[in-house]
């Protein structure tokens, strides 16, 4: 069980009780099922939009409950602690970066059409930036979108595009202006049920198995100029603004995973026998979980400090790509010494440990990889 930490307060430890009761009883029985599938049940947003989980921190005027951030990452927290990866990445994706974007920059309009919805899971969102041709390299993108009279005409392929199946708005980056570079690039919300949308396969994944994972194609999708996010070639800017909290997000979600490896771990060398003594008590079984019990308390306590920071909208970009590596490549450095500790049985599928080891290694890739974090904490050496 996680330990309570002092950036929460009693509100926030009530609301963690609330998630730990929804993980156990509408995700837990459908868990395997949903692995098995490659898509969670698509009541499993209804259910969460009815327990409160989904965008905590939109305000009641918009049907939100008016959290802070901090009910997010309780969230985040206790679904990635509980093992529920895929389920816990479902909503992330929702409420921890596209009701980011709405809040952010969508007019009054906008919100009272979108945010209820998000709130209640009635409409399920997903951001659409990576194409097959370019991820890192935004500036890349190809989608465009050509204004006719009131209307936007979007063409061209996303893939990787995470609630791609369920979702049913996407907040897609095109290209508006060919030789603007950065400048060039426009926000557009899509409505899944425009025509000329089409959803690709389910993709077939690593880990995070029960998260849908999509291409999306656009042949020349009619959108009202009403549904543009922010202002015309302004979606680098905005991108630029609100990937910080998708990076805090990120780190969340690994440290509250790395964390569970390591308690299953400690469980588990202290049963498993060799030599005629618990594999716990070999000096390097100690002094290697010592290493990453240190690793962990050091990252907790830098994530805290940025979600701090973050609250007060002082996170600065810097911070949260340092948060964001550093807990990543520290997650995979502690599932892959736990897994090692579970001998052959950590290779089987039916132990957890095999799971949390799959499922950590996208979390070095998407919402920008280790180069690219390291890439933009370096431009302000
Ligand atoms: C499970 C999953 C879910 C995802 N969900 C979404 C989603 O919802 N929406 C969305 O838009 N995208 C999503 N993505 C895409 C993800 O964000 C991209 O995969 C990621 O940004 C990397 O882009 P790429 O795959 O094109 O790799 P590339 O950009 O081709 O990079 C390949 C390699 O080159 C390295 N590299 C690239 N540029 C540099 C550089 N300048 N310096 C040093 N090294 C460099 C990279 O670090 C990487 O190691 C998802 C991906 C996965 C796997």
């Amino acid at each position: 069980m996680l330990k309570h930490r002092a950036i929460y307060d009693e509100e926030h430890e009530q609301f963690r009780e609330t998630v730990r009761r929804f993980a156990a009883t509408q995700i837990a029985p459908h868990f395997d099922r949903w692995e098995e599938a490659g898509i969670v049940d698509r009541s499993y947003w209804g259910k969460g939009g009815e327990a409160g989980l989904l965008c905590p921190q939109i305000p009641e005027e918009y049907g939100g409950v008016g959290g802070d951030f901090r009910f997010n990452t309780i969230v985040t927290e206790e679904l990635f602690y509980a093992g529920f990866t895929g389920p816990g990445a479902d909503f992330a994706v929702h409420s921890d970066v596209c009701a980011g974007y709405v809040l952010s920059v969508a007019n009054e309009e906008q919100k009272q059409r979108w945010l209820p919805g998000m709130v209640s899971g009635d409409a399920v969102f997903a951001i659409a930036m990576t194409e097959p041709g370019t991820g890192s390299d935004l500036q890349g993108i190809r989608t465009r979108a050509v204004l006719d009279g009131d209307e936007y005409v979007i063409s061209g392929q996303k893939t990787f595009i995470s609630n791609g199946q369920h979702c049913d708005y996407v907040i897609v980056v095109t290209r508006t202006a060919v030789d603007a570079g950065s400048r060039g690039m426009t926000l557009i919300v899509v409505e899944a049920d425009r025509p000329g949308f089409r959803r690709g396969r389910n993709l077939h994944k690593l880990g995070h198995l029960s998260a849908d994972t999509s291409e999306l194609f656009f042949d020349e999708v009619r959108v009202p100029v009403t549904n543009r996010l922010g202002a015309e070639g302004g979606a680098m800017g905005i991108l630029m603004s609100e990937l910080p909290q998708e990076r805090l997000a990120i780190a969340c979600q690994s440290l509250a995973s790395a964390q569970k490896a390591f308690d299953i771990t400690c469980t588990y060398v202290k049963e498993r026998v060799a030599f005629g003594k618990p594999v716990g008590a070999q000096q390097n079984t100690r002094f290697k979980l010592a290493d990453l019990k240190a690793d962990l308390a050091v990252g907790w306590a830098f994530f805290d400090q940025c979600l701090a920071q973050h609250i007060k909208s002082e996170l600065t970009g810097e911070a949260a790509s340092i948060a964001k590596l550093w807990a990543t490549e520290m997650h995979g450095r502690v599932v892959d010494q736990c897994l090692q500790f579970f001998g052959g049985y950590g290779f089987m599928r039916e132990y957890e440990i095999c799971r949390l080891f799959a499922d950590a290694r996208v979390q070095r890739i998407y919402g920008g990889t280790s180069e690219i974090m390291r890439e933009l904490i370096s431009r302000n050496l």
